[in-house]
């Protein structure tokens, strides 16, 4: 998972292109992250009880990795992440302005 929890990224397709926000929950498995405020969608939720009144709220929905970008904290743009190794250790780094991220 090249993302972290904090990131702020950009929709690069569909309905929410351009929207941008910031991850909120990452899940590695499926591929993908919760960006609350975007991709959002109406469900229907039943009446449980009387705390729970039932209706339609607004949810976000997930997003796939391959429809978002990173917007790099340095340069502002969106970009794509790449990777340094040295004596063993990973840093992130922006494809577009090189800096650590
Ligand atoms: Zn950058």
């Amino acid at each position: 998972m090249r993302f972290k929890k904090g990131d702020t990224i950009i929709i690069t397709i569909g309905k929410d292109k351009g929207h941008k926000g910031k991850i909120e929950k990452i899940f590695p498995k499926e591929g993908l992250v919760l960006v609350p405020g975007v991709n959002m969608y109406k469900r229907h939720m039943k009446k449980r009880d009387e705390k729970h009144q039932g209706g339609i709220i607004d949810f976000p929905r997930a997003l796939q990795l391959g429809n978002i970008a990173l917007i790099c904290p340095k340069c502002g743009k969106p970009t794509r992440i790449g990777y340094l190794v040295s004596k063993g250790e990973k840093t992130r780094i922006c494809r577009k302005c090189n800096q650590k991220i």
